[in-house]
């Protein structure tokens, strides 16, 4: 490592290190590619690096349902936690009382605020600038100490989980979209809970049938003894009657007909008290057999495909290389070298192929009928990230488009019929 020599001009020391050489890679790009090179060992992905989103990966091309997976730039900050530590840092830089030399307590983001800036072409300035820090350098080091160089590495570690995360996304879908994926521990919790409160529902509905149910029988035997009572009631006033003289004949006639008449309307009480029971019953079974819901899970719409075994081959979009943390319509580019770099270091361990692909009209020309979009417009107002086709008539993401078109191109490189017609530079 050492090279061998150091350097002096009297004043400072310079140690002069070599380092190991980059591992050359090779980038290619569409037309490399062949038929016979790539059949049936490479299944082929359109990538556009992003403007809004970081990677728009298409698996296809059509009018059905082709998957495209995405990674926005909230999503990339999000998985690199860069955010939380944003956040984190800002606060305890609130909370944080130092005392600045003139003996004031002042909290550090204060202190911060105030150093004079470094950002200047006077020398007058900056030698100024320099002065003060360096006499308010305890208070600096005070802060940024152990625990934030343990925070800048778990950032860095962040970072390369973020880039790693969007590549397989990018590459396979993956755990953002596979679906048998297992929940994570918050949705586990919410799952339980949502069971839970299932469960006290269906029981409280199972104790109002149950309650009702033992009203209906309840019912039931009153009636039932009332029944017995009135047909007991009848045979003995039947057997009066056998009894007694014919003067009187009607009036026991008259009394038996009223109690018929009675029994009837009891009769009638009782089959539909027995009707409600039955109803109850099978209501009552209906509730503990359980959900009449389906049990199928729709296919997440751009889900890895487990059956496919062949390696990708990305057709990347070459437009925003080297173009990486510029602004571009007001959006953030991300973080696309980093992606590509990544890509191609997967791809010195054989795990991917990137095809660079020329993004030349890619977003402006519909994937489906290869007519010129126009953006969108919503209310009068055009909208950059939607482009609407005038010969199909459907508004389409600007980037998902991109991306099959970048598809498309890789798909015909590889047929040996180059890029097509509308893509190309000649039209
Ligand atoms: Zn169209």
């Amino acid at each position: 490592m050492f090279y061998g020599y150091i350097l002096t001009d009297g004043v400072s020391l310079n140690f002069v290190f070599s380092r190991l050489p980059r591992p050359t890679h090779y980038d290619l790009y569409a037309p490399d590619f062949s038929r016979h090179s790539i059949q049936g060992h490479f299944r082929i992905a359109g990538l556009d690096p992003g403007r809004r989103d970081i990677v728009t990966t298409a698996g296809g091309v059509g009018d059905g349902i082709y998957p495209t997976r995405q990674v926005s730039t909230a999503e990339y900050r999000s998985i690199s936690g860069v955010t939380k530590r944003q956040q984190h840092l800002e606060n305890l830089k609130n909370t944080t009382m130092i005392t600045e030399l003139d003996g004031n307590i002042v909290p550090f983001s204060t202190f911060e605020s105030n150093l004079p800036t470094l950002k200047t072409t006077s020398p007058e300035v900056l030698q100024e600038s320099i002065r003060v820090r360096l006499s308010t350098l305890n208070q600096s080091l005070d802060f940024y100490d152990i625990r934030q160089s343990r925070n800048r590495i778990k950032a860095f570690q962040g970072q390369q989980r973020a880039i790693a995360t969007t590549t397989n996304i990018a590459l396979n879908g993956g755990k953002k979209f596979r679906h048998d994926r297992p929940a994570s521990k918050r949705n586990q919790k919410l799952r339980k809970n949502r069971k839970a409160k299932r469960r006290r529902l269906r029981q409280q509905r199972q104790q109002a049938i149950k309650d009702k149910y033992d009203l209906v029988v309840e019912q039931l035997v009153v009636v039932n003894r009332q029944i017995k009572l009135m047909d007991d009631a009848l045979l003995n006033l039947a057997r009066l009657n056998s009894l007694i003289s014919v003067e009187s004949v009607d009036l026991g006639i008259l009394h038996a007909n009223s109690s018929q008449a009675q029994r009837t309307w009891t009769e009638t009480l009782r089959q539909q008290l027995t009707d409600q029971k039955i109803e109850l019953q099978a209501s009552y079974l209906a509730e503990v057999g359980g959900s009449k819901m389906k049990q199928w899970k729709k296919n997440r719409h751009g889900s890895n495909d487990t059956t496919a075994t062949a390696l990708p081959l990305v057709a990347f979009g070459a437009g925003m290389i080297s173009t990486n943390h510029n602004h571009i319509h007001g959006y953030p580019v991300g973080s696309t070298n980093l992606i590509r770099n990544h890509m191609l270091q997967r791809q010195r361990r054989a795990l991917c192929i990137v095809g660079h692909t020329n993004e030349y009209l890619t977003s402006q020309i519909c994937s489906l009928c290869e007519s010129r979009m126009p953006n969108a417009v919503i209310d009068g107002q055009q909208v950059y990230a939607l482009k609407s086709c005038p010969t199909c008539h459907r508004t389409i993401n600007r980037d998902k488009n991109a991306s099959s078109n970048m598809y498309k191109i890789m798909a015909t490189s590889v047929d040996g019929l180059g890029r097509p017609l509308s893509l190309s530079r000649t039209m």
